[in-house]
This record gives C-alpha cells, structure tokens and sequence, in this order.
C-alpha cells in the first residue's frame, strides 16, 4: 500500500483526511492537517513510526518537556502551486539539522529515514490541503520533546516524536517589516543553544517581541551577547544586508541558527553572479551606512517568511533608520529565483527540490 516503508499508513488516517474539509481562511499554521506522523523512543528503541489521525495528546503534569524544555523542532514547506509536485526542499538538510540540535539538547537523533519518510508521507497525503497560490505552502513542524515523568533534572529516557503540517498562505500578509535593534536583551550567548532548534531560545525572546510591537515594530534583530555590537540574526530569521550589487550577511558562529534559506540565498546569488560577503557586521556601520546610501536593502530570510524585506531598522530612542528601497530589485530578484526552485516553476540547477505523488 505504501512508498515508505518507514512509516505505517494506517486506515484512520487515510479516512480523516478523506472526511476533512479545508476552511476558506488559512493564515499561516493556524489550520492544521487532520493526519499527523507519530513515533516514540523508550530507553533505546524506537517505535514504529505511523501516520495517523491528528489528535490531542495527554502527559503526565511532571512530564519533563513541561518543567525543563528538553525540546526540539524544524520548520519546512511543501509546494503545490504550480500543478505539478507536490515539491519538497532540501529535506534532508533539516534532518541533519535536528539531529544536531537533538545533540545538543542530550536527546536521541530520529533514524533518518524516519524523519525523512515522515515529512515525505506527510507532504504526499496532504497534497489535496495544499493551497495553490504561490506563496501558500503546506507548512511541516517535525518536533521532538522529553516524556518521562518525574520531576529528577535529569535527561530523559523516554520521548515522543510528531510531524504536523499546516496548510498556510504567506507569513507576512505585508510585503516588508520593520525591525527593531536590540541592544539589552540577548538571544543566544556562547556555549549555549542558540544554533539549536530549541524552545527555550524562542521563548526567550519573546518578551522583546512585545516591547517591539508596542514601539511599531514586526520583528527585533538580535546583536551577540559578549559585545553587543555585532548583527547576529531574528527572532526566526537571518539577515542580509545589500550594498549595490553585493549582498552582506553575519559569518556563522554558534550563537547563529544555520538556516537553510540562508545558505541556499548565499549558493543562488553566487550562480546568478551577485557577489557574497559572510563577516562580522557592526550594528553601528550598517546604521551609518543606511543613513549615507552605501546600503540599499535589507532582508530577513527563513523557511516561513522565504525573503521578506527590511523597510526601517529602528533604536529604542526612537531614532529611525529607513532603507532606500522598501522592496528592493536584489531582494525581489533572489526571492523570485528561491520561489520558483521551491515551487517548481524554474529550473533546478542544485537538485534542491524532491517531487512526490500526490496520495489521496
Ligand atoms: C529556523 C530559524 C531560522 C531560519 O532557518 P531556515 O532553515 O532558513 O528556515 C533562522 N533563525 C532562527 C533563530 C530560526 O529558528
């Protein structure tokens, strides 16, 4: 009955998604798929991973994800909008990156094929939820948490493993947001989790997040934790800055999440012949550099919001600094040729993209 023998696809699931109807309104992971993939591990062993109905879970109140965050997850996209596909995206860099993220977090890595069956199972018996527009997306959240029950701070031995997916139009109903710098809270900090995929690191920012919404702005841009001077990264996102025709972004260190449209970003502008500058970029310069109209454009890149530009950096003093170009020719030109690798509209010169059968 099945391409995945990693994944048992049993009849419940096939008869949920056979019954769901998808609402008119979307918005971005607000609707969920009626299927989920499950699986757990227990001393050692992994279960049979399965797709089943999406449903409510029940944990112990000392299940140890509640008490100390022992959790992990990844973000990507399915894509339908084009007929063909549905199209997934260099899956398997989010394998690896969630198995150095359960590293990290002391959990056990997910057997590889399961974690790459299971986004593929997914994406192939959710194909008919994916709405069509080009933008919309089936947006996959694979996650990993720490079951055991007692309140001992200690690593858990036991852990659940999901794949949910969410049919979703675009993250940023605007075209470009407003960022502000912050320059007292911190991310991340050296020897600490910030290049995981962990909720505490979200978590942690979220109280900047208000601050910002209460000055009008989207999004905070992190500085390092030592000196506070250096751009880092987004909440959720990396950073790019644009000079003319070269395109400037914060060299990776362990306070920086990899993010995988980062590093497609940095490949796709080379091929097309924009020059590409990975260092350490001061706060300050990029400011003075706005202000005097060396930098043209600014962007903020992940898997949700793909590029989204920057129209105003700004500081807690008020002080604004806003860039020539709200939705520059750099910015729109690298997310058209992103957009139409990942949905499969334009070639696939870097085979980033896995075509699957549409199952139900
Ligand atoms: C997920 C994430 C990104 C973007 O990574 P992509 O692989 O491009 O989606 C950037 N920064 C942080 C903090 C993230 O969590």
């Amino acid at each position: 009955m099945s391409d995945f023998d990693a994944i048992t696809i049993t009849e419940e699931a096939v008869t949920a998604l056979k019954s769901f109807q998808l609402p008119e309104d979307l918005a971005f992971g607000k609707v969920m798929a009626p299927v989920m993939i499950e699986c757990t591990y227990n001393q050692g062993t992994w279960s049979e991973a399965k797709l089943v109905p999406y449903r409510k879970l029940t944990l112990d109140p000392t299940c140890k994800v509640l008490h100390y965050a022992q959790e992990i997850f990844e973000g990507l996209k399915g894509y339908h909008t084009n007929g063909a596909g549905p199209f997934l995206f260099r899956h398997e860099e989010n394998m690896k990156r969630f198995n150095l993220s359960a590293e990290r977090m002391a959990m056990p890595p997910v057997p590889e094929k399961v974690f790459n069956q299971g986004v593929e199972a997914i994406t192939s018996y959710c194909a008919h939820l994916i709405p069509k527009k080009s933008g919309d997306s089936l947006y996959i959240r694979p996650f990993m948490f720490a079951t055991e029950n007692n309140l001992g701070i200690k690593p858990s031995e036991h852990f659940s493993f999901l794949i949910v997916a969410s049919p979703s139009q675009a993250y940023f109903s605007s075209g470009s947001v407003k960022v502000l710098v912050e320059r007292e809270a911190v991310r991340a900090c050296p020897g600490g989790v910030g290049h995981a995929k962990t909720g505490g690191n979200y978590a942690a920012s979220l109280l900047s997040m208000i601050n910002a919404k209460k000055k009008g702005y989207d999004q905070v841009l992190w500085l390092d934790a030592v000196t506070k001077s250096n751009i880092e990264e987004m909440s959720g996102m990396n950073f790019f800055a644009v000079y003319g025709d070269k395109i400037v972004t914060p060299s990776l260190t362990e306070t920086i999440l990899n993010g995988i449209t980062r590093k497609s970003i940095i490949e796709l502008a080379r091929h097309q012949g924009i020059e590409v500058e990975e260092t350490t970029m001061k706060i300050d310069d990029l400011l003075a550099d706005i202000k005097s109209g060396k930098c043209t454009e600014a962007f903020a890149c992940g898997t949700a919001v793909i590029i989204t530009p920057v129209d105003t950096l700004g500081l807690a003093s008020g002080e604004t600094f806003p860039l020539q170009h709200e939705q520059g020719p750099i910015s729109k030109q690298l997310r058209q040729a992103l957009l139409d690798i990942q949905e499969g509209t334009g070639d696939d010169p870097f085979g980033w993209r896995k075509e699957l059968t549409p199952k139900v």
